[in-house]
């Protein structure tokens, strides 16, 4: 027996044991405070999580791995090692972990989905990917229903949620007899989403029909899609007002009298998660329900992507992970020269960072996910709840904004730097092995090959960091007084301060301020040299912002170390254990935040 996923990872077992609240969760669902016996389920699950995928799915990783997927007839064949393991894990009954006991879940906190996400991506990314869109399409459905209005309804006596839209569709999926699918990307229309083509019309008896293919659909051969689509507009003009968001059941029936309503044409040959079915679906007039209004399909499909951006970040350390215990192991038991190559200078030099990138963006990931989650939670308090005085609610208010602000800044910095990490460590790992890394026998060329769709797929890395930037720039350009506090904070701290964490903290996030701030004051130049004073009021979209636009990934790069450093003092201030990770990280992050910056400044 291999030890348990969770049990062998201290870094994780932290945020359980002692960094996550459990009970301001608990206290934010409806069924009150967590007591420490409900906190010793949570790591039970973990720990059974861990152990299944330690002993069954890693196991399987290299089947899985060489296994094709047919389609036949519409019907797609998957491994017979991935249909055993989902055999198998309905068997454990970890499917709905986080919808609310009322639908047929379990009730846990969101959290605890994310990290399950992260053990069971370091074993095999394809199987993560499907037991997501299990839990995470019958939690999206949940959210849906909560934010249509009379959608569902909250009984305050029995303190439970009751009439659900889509109760029959949330069991289904968190049965495991059947799973979702999220269908945005078209042929022509992938990063964007305003040349979306697929189209839904609303029949004279008020049914709504789809048609149009989808690409690149993972687990598009399940049940649930979850699918944007044209209700006005057209491709051509761009406009993301005229996309709407419907669940449309791709089949009806089951066994002799399934009958499928749209088609899986074909699924992709692809480099990496070769178990996972990748799939082209064809709609034609195939029946949809609307979700929301027409006209919020983009911002209701963005609640389904910062959640499953989340669970991509969660998904990229668990690569990160596996390429740091395999390096690790692998230069302990090789030796040359006299020594194990986990000795040699270089080599040693390689495992600290991995294990120090792997653990920083683990800090990145709990705190985006506990912002999320926390924000969720005020807001379901707020819509069923509001109970207590008006201090009390107006200080729920600022608790769900300051949340919601805090998730909407982490989730693209997470999304963006684990991907490029989880490419950064599998690569590093193969070079660890030598000349065995480059043979089939060892798993670290799966892990690359797995790692490169990351920064691809739930929005590329380019595009996260111009979500970064934009969000960055706009704060500056509506509150340009938050420039001079933002700018007034860091400067003291990093020069103030006595003492050396703080001012080294406070140094980074100076360099991340100024440069915002030099990227701010190029536009600014840019708009006066091409019109004067009045240019500087004059918006041209096409000019003003394109010093911005190249270097976003820089400016990304920074202000990710930035924060990874405030949240990992945040711990240390109050876990004396984390100080060191804090030093090996700013060790890492200083000479990286200098370089960036000097390369804005010549670009
Ligand atoms: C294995 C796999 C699974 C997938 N699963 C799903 C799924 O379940 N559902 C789904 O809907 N889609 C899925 N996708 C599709 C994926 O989300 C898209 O491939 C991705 O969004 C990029 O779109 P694209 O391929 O059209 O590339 P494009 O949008 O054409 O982009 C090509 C390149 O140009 C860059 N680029 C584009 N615009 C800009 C810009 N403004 N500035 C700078 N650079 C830019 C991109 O970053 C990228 O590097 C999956 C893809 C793969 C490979």
């Amino acid at each position: 027996m291999v030890a348990s996923f969770y049990q062998d990872n201290q870094d994780m077992q932290f945020y359980v044991d002692k960094y996550i609240d459990w009970n301001r969760l608990g206290q934010l669902i409806a069924h009150g405070p967590i007591d420490s016996d409900v906190v010793q389920t949570y790591k039970d699950i973990l720990d059974l999580i861990g152990d299944f995928v330690a002993n069954e799915i890693a196991p399987r990783a290299k089947q899985l791995d060489i296994d094709p997927i047919t389609v036949e007839n519409g019907e797609v064949k998957v491994s017979p090692a991935f249909t055993e393991i989902f055999d198998q894990l309905k068997e454990l009954g970890v499917f709905g972990l986080v919808i609310p006991e009322e639908l047929g879940g379990m009730g846990c906190p969101i959290m605890l989905h994310y990290l399950a996400n992260e053990i069971i991506a370091r074993a095999d990314v394809s199987i993560m990917t499907h037991y997501g869109f299990h839990d995470g399409i019958a939690l999206a459905l949940f959210i849906y229903c909560l934010e249509e209005e009379g959608s569902s309804s909250f009984n305050l006596d029995t303190l439970k949620f009751e009439g659900f839209r889509f109760e029959k569709e949330i069991a289904e999926l968190i049965s495991g007899e059947t799973w979702g699918s999220m269908d945005i990307t078209e042929p022509n229309a992938g990063s964007d989403m305003s040349a979306i083509s697929t189209k839904a019309v609303q029949d004279s008896d008020g049914t709504w029909k789809l048609t149009g293919q989808k690409i690149f659909i993972t687990s598009g051969h399940g049940k649930y899609h979850i699918v944007i689509a044209r209700t006005s507009g057209d491709a051509k003009s761009g406009d993301l007002k005229g996309l709407s968001l419907f669940l449309v059941p791709a089949y009806e029936g089951t066994g002799d009298d399934k009958k499928w309503l749209a088609q899986v044409e074909r699924v992709e040959h692809k480099i990496g998660h070769n178990a996972s079915p990748t799939c082209t679906i064809t709609y034609d007039e195939t029946p949809g329900m609307l979700v929301g209004k027409t006209g919020d399909g983009f911002k209701l499909m963005l609640i389904l992507m910062n959640s499953a951006r989340l669970g991509v970040g969660f998904e990229s350390i668990g690569v990160c992970q596996a390429a740091l215990t395999a390096a690790k192991e692998y230069a302990e038991e090789r030796s040359t020269m006299g020594k194990p190559i986990s000795q040699h200078e270089m080599i040693a030099d390689y495992l600290e960072g991995m294990e120090t990138d792997t653990a920083g963006i683990r800090a990145l990931a709990v705190e985006a996910a506990l912002s999320e989650e926390l924000a969720l939670r005020y807001k379901i308090k707020i819509k069923y709840l509001n109970d207590g005085n008006d201090d009390a609610k107006q200080a729920r208010k600022r608790l769900l904004k300051s949340n919601k602000m805090r998730a909407r800044k982490f989730t693209p910095l997470l999304k963006y730097l684990a991907a490029e990490k989880s490419v950064e460590l599998s690569r590093m790992c193969i070079q660890i092995h030598g000349g065995v890394g480059y043979t089939k026998e060892f798993g670290a060329e799966k892990l690359l090959r797995d790692a490169l769709v990351l920064p691809i797929y739930e929005g590329t890395s380019q595009i996260q960091s111009l979500m970064v930037v934009k969000d960055a720039l706009a704060k500056y350009m509506k509150k340009p007084m938050s420039m001079f506090s933002d700018l007034f904070g860091a400067l003291k701290s990093s020069y103030v301060s006595r003492d050396e964490l703080t001012k080294r903290v406070g140094k980074l996030k100076l360099r991340a301020t100024w440069a915002q701030l030099y990227i701010m004051y190029k536009i600014m130049r840019g708009k006066f040299s091409r019109g004067g004073f009045k240019g500087l009021k004059r918006t041209d979209p096409n000019k003003d912002f394109s010093f911005a636009l190249l270097n976003a990934e820089r400016l990304t790069q920074i202000i990710a170390d930035s924060e990874i450093c405030e949240i990992l003092f945040k711990q240390a201030s109050k876990f004396q254990e984390r100080e060191g990770l804090l030093r090996k990280y700013l060790r890492r992050a200083e000479p990286r935040a200098r370089y960036m910056f000097d390369l804005i400044k010549t670009s």
